[in-house]
């Protein structure tokens, strides 16, 4: 079994931090308009120019509410897929059930957006091939015109980045409820609308007894990203995303916010601080290795 999630505690909210794996995704991609001198001794390039990431998917947990935040890539990937993006199998699951948990408690499942990455695990493979609902008692949240755009991408961009999204979305069609902006999921828990990334990229935001836990999702997807014009290639609307994230971030250093990434490799969650105009990592929660070795 996989090491313990890290947890903290947000008011009566109980949130861990579990992933689906380590995997390796284009440094350049990943960095848009930062040159690789800049990013490469933080991230270390392999000879593909890969560089490391995760995939952090925050459970959101008070009494019998669990509420996941993004699925990762899951099992669904080709054996050519899963070697370029260099993803192992199964790390959602062992996660869960290192917490004394399984797919079937999962009551919630926010989705910060459609791209591969962050839906892929909303379903599981079968050994047989058929595809399956991986958490089959949940109530999936996308927003309505996130799902529009996976249905009818509108050119050769979108229809790339939404590839996956009918393999993905069919067998779960029934579960999925679209929202129409910033919603409340459960009382203290809101899915909050930032755009940026995709027009529709929803943030997850906890809030209880003045404390306060976001996971910003692909709006701040690594540590390196806090800088303001450290954005992804893939960001739709870059100077958006910049707004967004100031905003954030901002309100989580004046506040004292606990802030979570989607992709970086060391960092599951932060607080930040105000350093002189610059914003910057103060407490972190690191990733261990040992969450992805099996014992
Ligand atoms: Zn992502």
């Amino acid at each position: 079994m996989a090491e313990i999630p890290p947890k903290i505690k947000v008011g009566a909210f109980t949130v861990a931090f579990l992933a689906d794996g380590l995997w390796r995704n284009d440094g350049g991609c990943m960095f848009g308009v930062v040159p690789r001198e800049l990013w490469k001794s933080n991230h270390p390039p392999d000879e593909r120019n890969r560089i490391r990431l995760n995939l952090t998917c925050p459970l959101i947990m008070k009494g019998s509410d669990a509420i996941l935040v993004d699925t990762g890539i899951g099992n669904r990937l080709s054996d050519v897929e899963r070697k370029i993006f260099d993803h192992g199998d199964g790390w959602l699951p062992q996660h869960l059930s290192a917490l004394g948990m399984e797919a079937g408690d999962i009551t919630h499942l926010i989705v910060s957006h459609l791209h591969f990455d962050h839906c892929g695990g909303i379903v599981r493979r079968r050994e047989s091939g058929a595809l399956e609902a991986a958490f089959p008692r949940a109530r999936i949240f996308a927003q309505r015109g996130e799902l529009d755009i996976a249905d009818n991408p509108r050119n050769e961009r979108l229809r790339a980045a939404y590839r996956h999204a009918e393999e993905v979305l069919a067998p779960v069609r029934s579960m999925l409820e679209a929202l129409d902006g910033d919603t409340d999921v459960v009382a203290g828990v809101r899915a909050v609308v930032t755009g940026g990334h995709t027009r529709d990229h929803q943030a997850a935001l906890v809030t209880d007894g003045g404390e306060c836990f976001m996971h910003l999702a692909d709006i701040v997807p690594t540590r390196s990203h806090i800088r303001g014009p450290w954005n992804q290639a893939y960001d739709l609307d870059a100077l958006r995303t910049m707004e967004q994230k100031a905003h954030y971030l901002g309100l989580a250093a004046e506040n004292r916010w606990w802030l979570s990434f989607a992709h970086d490799d060391t960092v599951f969650a932060a607080m930040v601080k105000n350093d002189r105009g610059r914003i910057v990592l103060a407490d972190t929660i690191p990733v261990s290795e040992r969450l992805f070795q099996f014992s």
